[in-house]
């Protein structure tokens, strides 16, 4: 989401005569786009500023702007201990990006822009072309977040849950496929929990599904609760929704889930897998895991160990519990380190071997690519499967933005090497 509000905040600023520039010296006004989900996140925003006051040592400072999550959980704390930064924007302030920058010319004051003005931002957004032309694009249909687990930050620096305009959403997406755009992201924190005048995610992919010119679909994150009946229907009928579901489940012991408060057990979460791979044979997974969360005992841990060789995600990601100052979690007694790290070693060792042997599984095998883009300084094409994986392509023709046949010769941990087929001769002619 932040590199989809990243490319927004570019076109905003596009208006009042910014451009972006690969040369950090040469920059006017220099955009710190946060995160705050992965721990230490304000540290590393105050070390970003140190670097950047190194490299403006000997030139004019540019406007500083912290904009993100950060900025919306400690934005007056940061404009108090770090006099360089001239402006803190949350992510549902960005829109005024435009008037804090002005501002700031004017020299008029150093501002603090993170009110929740999610309504206000969307309708700005929909006035401002988005000039992102990538043969992959992200559209956010939703912010925010209702459900409070109790150990993540998000419903506090994203603010509740909020849904874009059906219409609007389809005509964002009608225009990148002007662009030249084949495949949508659809983003949300909580995606799978749209409802814009009771059209929820499932109507959105049905209507997308329809639309000539593009060619795949996918959504992310998921709450495992929000994947209702209709939504696993569209496996069955939308060819375009790829066959991969990214679905955080966080840990395999129900006990656990519901001290996280996350509003699901076990059995509910294997349930939906079980109905998601009727529909679609194909159908793959990926998830995110928290190890060693306050209360965790080795059955418990077990259990995680158990449901990853039962489900055989494809892509785990995996970390130790961390604190989020301000969350519920952050007051409960963790686990000794020691065994958390031990934990951590034995799931990542279990998860490795796991991807491992489904990557090898397609050695030889058929899959469909669509590229993006040929690597800088190379005749390697890089591209992705239905399922996400990174595929790389030697070609002299160029192959950005078509889909292929390709025969996987080799793979490692993090990509997937292939041939393209000759079938694919029709396609070229295309
Ligand atoms: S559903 Fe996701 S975004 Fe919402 S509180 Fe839980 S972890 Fe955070």
């Amino acid at each position: 989401m932040n590199e989809y509000d990243s490319n927004r905040i570019l076109d905003i600023t596009k208006s009042i005569g910014y451009i972006s520039t690969k040369n950090i010296t040469e920059a006017d006004c220099y955009v710190l786009n946060t995160c705050h989900i992965r721990e230490k996140a304000t540290e590393k925003v105050y070390h970003d500023i140190g670097r950047l006051k190194k490299k403006f040592r000997n030139s004019k400072k540019p406007i500083l702007l912290v904009a993100g999550c950060v900025a919306q959980a400690e934005g007056e704390e940061l404009l108090r201990r770090e006099k360089y930064i001239d402006g803190v924007i949350g992510p549902q302030s960005y829109h005024q990006i435009n008037n804090v920058i002005k501002n700031i010319e004017r020299k008029d004051k150093r501002i603090n822009a993170t009110e929740f003005e999610v309504i206000e931002k969307f309708d700005k957004l929909n006035l401002t072309r988005n000039e992102n032309s990538k043969t992959s694009s992200f559209v956010t249909i939703q912010e925010g977040c209702d459900k409070f687990c109790k150990f993540c930050v998000v419903p506090y620096t994203r603010g509740p849950e909020h849904s874009r305009s059906f219409s609007e959403i389809f005509q964002e997406t009608k225009q990148l496929i002007e662009n030249g755009t084949k495949e949508i992201i659809l983003l949300g924190q909580n995606v799978n929990a749209y409802n814009f005048k009771n059209k929820k995610l499932s109507d959105l992919i049905y209507k997308l599904n329809s639309l000539n010119g593009l060619e795949r679909i996918r959504y992310t994150t998921s709450h495992p609760k929000d994947v209702t009946d209709d939504l696993i229907d569209a496996y069955k009928d939308c060819d375009k929704l790829m066959p991969l579901l990214h679905l955080p489940v966080q840990s395999g012991s129900t006990k656990i889930l519901k001290e996280m408060n996350r509003k699901h057990s076990i059995e509910e979460y294997l349930n939906t897998i079980e109905k998601l791979k009727n529909r679609r044979g194909s159908m793959k997974f990926s998830s995110d895991f928290i190890i060693a969360y306050p209360g965790e005992n080795d059955n418990d841990f077990e259990e995680t160990i158990s449901l990853i060789k039962k489900v055989k995600f494809i892509n785990s990601y995996s970390f130790i519990f961390s604190s989020r100052p301000g969350t519920p979690a952050a007051n409960l007694k963790i686990i000794d380190p020691k065994i958390a790290k031990e934990r951590l070693s034995i799931f990542q060792k279990t998860a490795k071997n796991i991807k491992e042997s489904y990557r090898k599984s397609l050695v030889n095998k058929k899959v469909k690519v669509l590229f993006e883009n040929r690597l800088k300084n190379d005749t390697k094409y890089f591209g992705r499967d239905e399922f996400f994986n990174s595929v790389l392509v030697d070609s002299k023709i160029n192959l950005t933005g078509k889909i292929l046949d390709i025969k996987i010769e080799e793979v490692n941990h993090n990509t997937l090497f292939g041939k393209v087929i000759i079938n694919n001769r029709k396609e070229f002619a295309a």
